[in-house]
C-alpha cells in the first residue's frame, strides 16, 4: 500500500477512473508512427504513467522516488507506466546511460512489460512527428523563426516585473518561417543562429509563456537518430508531445516543472485543434523532489564527482546511485521500502538520510545471516587451555539468524588463541567498563566466560596481547554455563581458522545535512573519512560468502560482499550500514 501522503495523487486517478475518463481512445497521429503502437497495447480504460529520464548519467535516489510512484500508481490501478527515455540533448547523451538507467529500474523490482508488451520508448522515435508538428504550428500561426542572437532574446525576454519585447522577427509570414525552419533542418545555418518559438505572449506574468523557444540548431550527433537531423526540440515541447502519443493519462514530475504546466497545456490544446492529436489529453501533476539530508541528487554535480576523481566511479558505495547504493549493499525492498515511507507530497521538505538507512536495517534485520568479526584485531591468548579442555579445538555454535531457526547453525571453533577488538581491552578501565582488563571476567559471545590476568607488551610499550584464563564450566550451551554470571560479552575469532578479509568501511560522503546549500562549493563539504580500508578477520564460515551477499557481522553493523572486488580466495565487504544511527546522537 502507498503511504498516506500519496493521496493527492491517487485521490486524483481514483476520481478520473470513476468519471471514467479513458474509456474513449482515439489517436490522431501519422499511422507507423512508433507512438501508433504505444496508444494501441494495453487496456485503453486504464491509467498510463510513465518514468522520462534523460540518458546523461546514472540514476540517483531520487529518481528512484520518481520510479515508485509512477510505476507504482500504475501497479496499484491495473494500469501501465512507460519507460521513455528523453533523450533530445544529443551532446550529453549515451548509450552507456541508456543501459544503465534500465539496468537501474529492473533492478528495483518495476518492469515496463505489460500483457506481454514491452512500454519501453525514446523520444527519439518521435522527432518526424514533433517536426511535422512545429511545422503545422507555424502555419497556423503559432510558431515563428527568430534571429535574435541569444543575449538579444534574454534581454527581450523582460522580467517578473517588466513585460517582455515582442522580436522584430515574430510577425513575419509563415510561408518565411516554413522555408527557413527547412533551411535549419537541411542544416543550412550554424548552431545557435536562429531558433523557433512559439508565439503566445511576451507580455504574460508566466516568463515561460513569454514566446518559448520549441527548436534549437545542434549539429551533434544523436545516440540513436544518428546525423539524422541537426535540429532538435527543446525538452518543454518534446515532453508534452511524448506523453499525448503515448497516451500518457498522468504526467507526474517534480514541482519545478509547476510554471511549465500553462506551456503544456497551450501546446497540446493547440496540437489538438489541428487535428494531430485526440482527446482525452495527459495532464500533468507535480509532486515535491526528494531532497536527502547529506547527499546530493543532481546529475551534472555527481558527475562532477566521477570525473573529478572524488570517488571511484558512479558505483561507487559511497554514490547516492542506484548502482553505488546497491554496492553499499542496499537491497531493492529497502529502498523500496523509503519511498512507499515517505511519499509524495506537494511541498518541498528535506528528508533525513536516517529514514533511508532506517528502512534498510530493517529489511537487512529480518533476512542478513549473522556473522563474526573482528575489524581492528588484537590477540587474546587463553593460558590455562589444557587444564579445561581435553582437545586443543572446542566446537562452538550459533544461530545463522537469531530470530529464524529455519536458517539454521554455524559452526566454529574456539581454541587457545584468537583475535579480540583492540577496543575490549583496557589496561586501566573507565568508568562502567565491562570488558577486558585486569581481574575481571567477560563472556566470549557462543564461547564461554574467561578472566583477564594482563597482557604482554612489545618494546615501545604498545599492547600485542592480551592474557585470559578460561572459567571451567562456562561453555555456552552445556549444563551449568550461566552460573557464573558476568556483565561483559566479547566477539571473538579463532586465530588459526579466521580469514583475512579487506572491510572499507564507508561513511557519508558529505559531513554536512546540506551540501549544496546556498550556492556554497559542495566540494568543501566532502567527508575526508568517508572511507578506510582494514585488515580484519572473519569466522571462517564466510569462505563460502557470494559477491553481493549482505551479512551483518555481530556488533558492527551490515557488510555486504563487494560485487566487484570480492572472490573466495580475496575476502572484501563494504559496510553498508553499522547496526544503530551513529550520526544523529
Ligand atoms: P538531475 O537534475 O539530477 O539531472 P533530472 O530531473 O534532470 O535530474 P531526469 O533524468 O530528467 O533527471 O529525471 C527523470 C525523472 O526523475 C523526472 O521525471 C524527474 O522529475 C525525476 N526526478 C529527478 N530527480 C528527482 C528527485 N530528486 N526526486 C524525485 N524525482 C526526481
Ligand atoms: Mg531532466
Ligand atoms: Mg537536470
Amino acid at each position: 500500500k502507498p503511504a498516506a501522503s500519496t493521496n493527492f495523487l491517487k485521490n486524483i486517478i481514483e476520481a478520473d477512473l470513476a468519471a471514467n475518463k479513458f474509456a474513449v481512445r482515439r489517436w490522431g497521429g501519422q499511422p507507423g508512427d512508433a507512438a501508433t503502437h504505444a496508444a494501441g497495447e494495453a487496456d485503453p480504460a486504464k491509467i498510463r504513467t510513465r518514468f522520462p529520464p534523460e540518458p546523461n548519467g546514472y540514476l540517483h535516489i531520487g529518481h528512484a522516488k520518481s520510479i515508485c510512484l509512477n510505476f507504482g500508481l500504475a501497479r496499484d490501478y491495473g494500469g501501465v507506466c512507460h519507460m521513455r527515455f528523453d533523450d533530445t540533448n544529443p551532446e550529453k547523451e549515451e548509450q552507456e546511460y541508456v543501459d544503465g538507467i534500465l539496468d537501474a529500474v529492473k533492478w528495483l523490482g518495476f518492469d515496463w512489460t505489460a500483457n506481454g508488451q514491452e512500454h519501453l520508448f525514446h523520444a527519439s522515435d518521435y522527432f518526424d512527428f514533433m517536426y511535422h508538428a512545429a511545422e503545422h504550428l507555424i502555419s497556423q500561426g503559432h510558431a515563428y523563426v527568430d534571429q535574435q542572437t541569444p543575449d538579444e532574446m534574454r534581454a527581450n525576454r523582460g522580467t517578473l516585473t517588466e513585460p517582455g519585447k515582442p522580436s522584430p522577427w515574430r510577425d513575419r509570414l509563415a510561408d518565411e518561417s516554413i522555408a527557413l525552419f527547412r533551411e535549419m533542418r537541411d542544416g543550412m545555418y550554424p548552431d545557435g543562429s536562429m531558433i523557433l518559438r512559439a508565439k503566445i505572449d511576451m507580455a504574460s506574468p508566466n516568463i515561460n509563456l513569454r514566446d518559448p523557444a520549441i527548436y534549437r540548431i545542434r549539429h551533434a550527433e544523436h545516440h540513436r537518430a544518428g546525423n539524422h537531423w541537426c535540429v532538435y526540440p527543446m525538452y518543454t515541447f518534446a515532453h508534452p508531445i511524448e506523453d499525448a502519443l503515448e497516451q500518457i493519462t498522468h504526467s507526474i514530475c517534480t514541482l519545478e516543472f509547476e510554471d511549465q504546466r500553462p506551456f503544456y497545456d497551450w501546446l497540446l490544446a493547440r496540437l489538438a485543434e489541428g487535428g494531430l492529436l485526440a482527446a482525452p489529453l495527459p495532464h500533468q501533476y507535480e509532486f515535491a523532489r526528494l531532497n536527502l539530508t547529506y547527499v546530493i541528487t543532481s546529475k551534472r554535480k555527481l558527475k562532477q564527482l566521477v570525473d573529478d576523481k572524488h570517488v571511484d566511479g558512479w558505483d561507487d558505495p559511497r554514490m547516492p546511485t542506484i548502482v553505488g547504493l546497491r554496492r553499499r549493499g542496499y537491497t531493492p525492498e529497502a529502498i523500496r521500502l523509503f519511498c512507499e515511507r515517505i511519499g509524495a507530497s506537494k511541498h518541498d521538505s528535506w528528508i533525513d538520510y536516517s529514514t533511508l538507512e532506517g528502512a534498510l536495517r530493517e529489511d537487512l534485520d529480518e533476512k542478513a545471516p549473522r556473522a563474526m568479526a573482528v575489524l581492528d584485531p588484537l590477540k587474546l591468548k587463553l593460558t590455562n587451555w589444557e587444564h579445561c579442555f581435553t582437545s586443543r579445538t572446542e566446537p562452538c555454535h550459533a544461530p545463522v539468524h537469531p530470530h529464524h531457526p529455519e536458517m539454521g547453525q554455524r559452526r566454529f571453533d574456539l581454541t587457545s588463541e584468537l583475535w579480540i577488538e583492540r577496543e575490549d581491552f583496557l589496561e586501566m578501565p573507565t568508568k562502567g567498563y565491562q570488558r577486558l582488563y585486569p581481574g575481571n571476567m567477560t563472556r566470549l559471545k557462543y564461547g564461554c566466560v574467561i578472566k583477564c590476568t594482563g597482557c604482554e607488551k612489545d618494546a615501545d610499550g604498545n599492547i600485542t596481547a592480551v592474557l585470559a584464563e578460561v572459567v571451567p564450566d562456562t561453555k555456552s550451551g552445556t549444563p551449568g554455563a550461566d552460573s557464573v554470571k558476568v556483565k561483559g560479552v566479547i566477539t571473538w575469532v579463532c586465530a588459526r581458522e579466521a580469514l583475512k578479509a579487506e572491510v572499507r568501511l564507508y561513511d557519508r560522503l558529505f559531513s554536512e545535512a546540506h551540501p549544496d546549500a546556498g550556492g556554497r562549493d559542495f566540494l568543501e563539504a566532502l567527508n575526508p573519512g568517508s572511507k578506510r580500508i582494514v585488515t580484519a578477520y572473519v569466522e571462517p564460515g564466510l569462505v563460502s560468502s557470494h559477491a553481493g551477499e549482505s551479512y551483518q557481522f555481530e556488533r558492527h553493523g551490515y557488510f555486504v560482499a563487494d560485487r566487484k572486488d570480492h572472490t573466495s580466495k580475496t575476502l572484501v565487504f563494504n559496510r553498508t550500514t553499522t547496526l544503530r544511527d551513529t550520526w544523529s546522537k
